[in-house]
């Protein structure tokens, strides 16, 4: 399904030195971009700089004179809601996830993509009422800032691998209206949703257990193993198991234009810097557009 509006399209940015996000506004914009998405600080730590030492003010005048108008922001991996066993790891998960939710509104990020957990060995059921609880810990009424669940892989003992999981956790937290679903393509895939061959049936039944309007942004990446292979390895486009083709059609899909959808495929070999990698994306883009 082709349509004429305008698709909002960008890749995943780093944000570092003396520039840090007037650098990630930079970066997204030579990729040809139209959003961006970026981690407040290192996924795997919980180090922040201050928002105020960022360049956001100058980060976002560049993004607005280049005619992008909202971002996504991705939380640290290491926040993990869903432990039982180790009570200083979720009450870390929690304490830091509120300063994230800060830290996006800062960002002026209406999204904050979250992983919903892993229950290292404790149980799916288990690990869903820890994140609940976790999330109603954090949640307000009002936030202006929304919690995206990302799909996950199902990889080790991570929850959000089907769409029945994600749905507990909207019918445990005490305001659901606050949750969205940030839907990653080589996650679903490697959970064994096959949207290569059958989008719009994976779709319908998305729609049957959560409802495709709860779909806040899209994770485009391929696959670099079968279906179902609970693995998580990245591709890029067209290098993996889902094909460009199938990811193409996501993206131009009509139900979908107006939500953000973010590349987090692989750096690739730096064919004038041999040794060094470079970026795909302005590449990726180019081609998902044309
Ligand atoms: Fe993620
Ligand atoms: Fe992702
Ligand atoms: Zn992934």
């Amino acid at each position: 399904m082709e349509n004429n509006q305008k698709i909002i399209l960008g890749s995943h940015v780093g944000m570092s030195g003396k520039d840090m996000f007037l650098g990630s506004a930079k970066e997204a914009v030579s990729y040809g971009g139209n959003t961006l998405m970026v981690y407040t600080g290192a996924p795997q730590n919980t180090r922040r700089k201050d928002t105020k030492d960022c360049n956001l003010t100058t980060g976002w005048n560049y993004l607005e004179e280049h005619g992008i108008d909202r971002i996504v922001i991705h939380a640290p991996y290491i926040i993990n809601l869903a432990n039982t066993l180790k009570p200083e790891t979720f009450s870390l998960a929690v304490e830091f996830l509120e300063k994230e939710l800060t830290r996006s509104i800062d960002f002026r990020s209406d999204i904050l993509v979250l992983h919903p957990g892993s229950h290292v060995g404790e149980g799916v059921d288990k690990g869903i009422a820890k994140i609940v609880e976790g999330l109603n810990a954090v949640m307000t009424k009002d936030m202006p800032c929304k919690i995206a669940l990302e799909t996950m892989a199902g990889k080790g003992s991570e929850i959000g691998r089907s769409f029945e999981e994600l749905a507990a956790i909207y019918e445990g937290v005490k305001y659901p209206e606050n949750l969205r679903i940030c839907f990653d393509t080589c996650h679903t895939h490697d959970a064994g949703y096959d949207i290569r061959e059958d989008f719009d049936g994976v779709m319908g039944e998305f729609d049957r257990i959560i409802g495709k309007e709860q779909i806040a942004v899209f994770h485009i990446n391929d696959s670099k193993n079968p279906l179902g292979a609970a693995k998580d390895r990245h591709a890029n486009l067209g290098a993996g198991y889902i094909g460009f083709d199938a990811l193409y059609r996501i993206v131009h899909h009509s139900d979908f234009c107006g939500i953000p959808k973010i590349l987090e495929t692989p750096w690739v070999c730096d064919e004038e810097n041999p040794g060094k990698t470079r970026a795909p994306y302005r590449e990726e883009i180019e081609r998902l557009l044309g």
